[in-house]
C-alpha cells in the first residue's frame, strides 16, 4: 500500500487527508494519505522513505515549505519561483520538490469561479508570502497590462518584486509586458483594478480588520480571497458590502491539491472530482 502524507506542525487542521483519501478511493489506489506533525529533525529520515519507496508522496506546510529543499535532489520550476515546495514527489529515482498554489490558484479562477484575465487587466495582489510568490508567478505568465502589490511589510513585497526583477529606483518597473507597482500598505485601490487577490493571512484571525478598501472599485472588479477558513471571509464581507463579486479560497485549495494528487498518480481529476470533494468539505 502506498504511503503519502501532509507534514507540517502544526497539522492538526489539514484539510489534504479529506481531499485526497476521497480521490484515493474513487479512483481504486492502493493507498493511504495521511496528517504527519513533525520536527524538523525528522525531514531527512522521511526523505530517505520516499527514496527507499516506503512514502509515495508528501504534501508539506507550515514552517518547512522552505526548509523541505536541502534534502531534495531537485526543485521544479513552480518551487523556484515561489521559493517554497508544498509538494513531493519521485521521478526517475529522483525526490522532486514541486509547488502548486500558482497553477491551482489560476485552474481555481478559471475552471470554477469562470473568471476570464484579459491582456488589459489590472490586478491588485494582497501579500508577499509564499502563496503571493506563487500567484505572481503565475499572473507574469499572462502578460497582463499591470500588477499593484501591497503588503503590510513594504519591505517584502519590494523582495517579491525584486525575486523576479531587479528593481528601479522609482519603483515602478516593467516585467515582461506588465507594469509592476509597489503600493502602501492601507492605500486605496483605483478604478482601473479589475481583479484583487487577497494571498495574505489578513482575515485568518478573528480580530482581523480589513485593511483593503472598495470606495473606488467599479461594480466589474472581482476579489479573491485564497482564505478558505472563515467561509466569508473579513475581506469578503467588505466587498459584499460594497457589491462587488468575490470568492473565497476553497475551490483553489481542492485543485493545488489536484495539482499534487496527478505528480503522483499521473490522473487528471475532472470537475466532478473537485466538486464532490468541495461539498464533502462542507462548502
Ligand atoms: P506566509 O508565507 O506566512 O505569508 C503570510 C502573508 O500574510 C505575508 O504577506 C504577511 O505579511 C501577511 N500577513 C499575515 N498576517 C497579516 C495581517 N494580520 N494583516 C496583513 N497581512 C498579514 O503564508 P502563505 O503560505 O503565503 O499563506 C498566506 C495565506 O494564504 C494563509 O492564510 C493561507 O492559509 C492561505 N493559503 C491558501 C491556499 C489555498 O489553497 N486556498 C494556499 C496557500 C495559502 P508580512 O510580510 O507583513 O508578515
Amino acid at each position: 500500500m502506498d504511503k503519502l502524507y501532509v507534514i507540517g506542525n502544526p497539522i492538526k487542521h489539514s484539510k489534504s487527508p479529506i481531499i485526497h483519501n476521497y480521490w484515493i478511493k474513487k479512483y481504486c489506489i492502493n493507498a493511504e494519505y495521511e496528517k504527519l506533525k513533525v520536527n524538523e529533525i525528522e525531514l531527512k529520515n522521511i526523505i530517505k522513505n520516499l527514496k527507499n519507496g516506503t512514502i509515495k508522496g508528501l504534501n508539506v506546510t507550515i514552517p518547512f515549505k522552505q526548509k523541505i529543499v536541502t534534502y531534495l535532489d531537485e526543485i521544479d520550476e513552480s518551487a523556484k519561483s515561489s521559493l517554497a515546495v508544498n509538494t513531493v514527489f519521485v521521478k526517475k529515482k529522483k525526490i522532486i520538490g514541486a509547488n502548486t498554489d500558482g497553477k491551482g490558484f489560476f485552474n481555481s479562477l478559471y475552471k470554477d469561479i469562470n473568471y476570464r484575465i484579459q491582456p488589459s487587466s489590472s490586478v491588485l495582489l494582497v501579500g508577499a508570502g509564499g502563496a503571493a510568490y506563487g500567484i505572481f508567478s503565475e499572473l507574469l505568465k499572462k502578460k497582463i497590462s499591470s500588477i499593484e502589490i501591497t503588503n503590510r511589510t513594504a519591505s517584502r513585497a519590494r523582495d517579491l518584486v525584486s525575486h523576479f526583477h531587479k528593481l528601479e529606483a522609482r519603483g515602478k518597473i516593467r516585467i515582461g509586458n506588465t507594469e509592476v507597482s509597489l503600493r502602501p500598505w492601507g492605500f486605496n485601490p483605483s478604478s482601473k483594478i479589475d481583479l484583487i487577490i487577497n494571498a495574505s493571512s489578513l482575515g485568518m484571525k478573528k480580530d482581523d480588520k480589513c485593511d483593503i478598501h472598495f470606495q473606488n472599485l467599479t461594480k466589474k472588479a472581482f476579489i479573491y480571497d485564497i482564505i478558505y477558513n472563515p467561509r466569508e471571509t473579513i475581506i469578503m464581507k467588505e466587498a459584499i458590502r460594497h457589491g462587488i463579486s468575490c470568492s473565497n479560497g476553497i475551490y483553489m485549495l481542492v485543485r493545488q491539491a489536484a495539482e499534487s494528487f496527478q505528480k503522483w498518480y499521473d490522473i487528471k481529476v475532472n470537475n466532478d472530482d473537485i466538486n464532490e470533494v468541495v461539498k464533502l468539505l462542507g462548502y
